[in-house]
């Protein structure tokens, strides 16, 4: 089985992009190949950040590798948080902040849609490729459940009337942004 860095010591999505491609390639970690830095995310946009992750590990450990960059885009907020997802509500990048903010960002407003997207950016024998994963859904009004990480508790996927914190994992991969990214990397893997 081949192998390929995931540039992310997130133990969520090792687990959840781990088990969408089990048995076809095997996963390594940051951790495996003993990458302990800090990889710098300094673009702007998601594909930039997932390119310029993959590349750090591509020139510096040499071995094939993808990396994955995700934002919510709520619509009433133009798009934010966007690319700056994980800090939004400052740099301790702390999960409860960043709902907080959102909640009262949109306090009062009905328009509620927004979508979750994920660009993974991958280096295989020396060729760059971009896989786009989409979920569309809206933001509730208060947080419900205790699964997934991150603004899972405030996300219901368009067609459920429960959050991504209220589904199985199983059930949250088959139709999540990051899912459909991998199924995408995935289908290229097996051509
Ligand atoms: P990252 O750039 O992929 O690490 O994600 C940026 C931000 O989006 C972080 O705050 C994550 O918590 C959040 N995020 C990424 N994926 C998900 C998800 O599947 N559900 C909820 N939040 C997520």
């Amino acid at each position: 089985m081949s192998k390929i860095v995931f540039a992310t010591n997130n133990q969520h999505k090792l687990e959840e992009v781990s088990s969408i491609l089990e048995g076809k390639v095997e996963i390594l970690s940051l951790n495996d190949i003993n990458c302990f830095e800090d990889i710098p995310e300094t673009a702007d946009t998601l594909e930039g950040n997932a390119l310029l992750k993959a590349r750090f590990v591509k020139e510096k450990y040499g071995y094939n590798c993808f990396a994955d960059d995700t934002g919510l885009e709520i619509k009433a907020l133009n798009n934010a948080p966007g690319v700056i997802s994980a800090r939004y509500a400052g740099e301790q990048k702390d999960a409860q902040d960043n709902m907080r903010k959102v909640l009262t960002e949109l306090n009062g407003e009905s328009e509620r849609q927004a979508r979750f997207r994920t660009v993974i950016a991958l280096i295989l024998d020396g060729q760059e490729h971009l896989f786009e994963g989409i979920v569309t859904g809206d933001i509730t009004e208060t947080a419900f459940g205790n699964g997934g990480f991150g603004y899972d508790p405030i996300f219901r996927p368009e067609g459920y009337d429960c959050t991504f914190a209220e589904l199985s994992s199983n059930e949250k991969n088959s139709i999540s942004h990051r899912g459909r990214a991998v199924q995408k990397l995935i289908e290229f893997l097996s051509r």
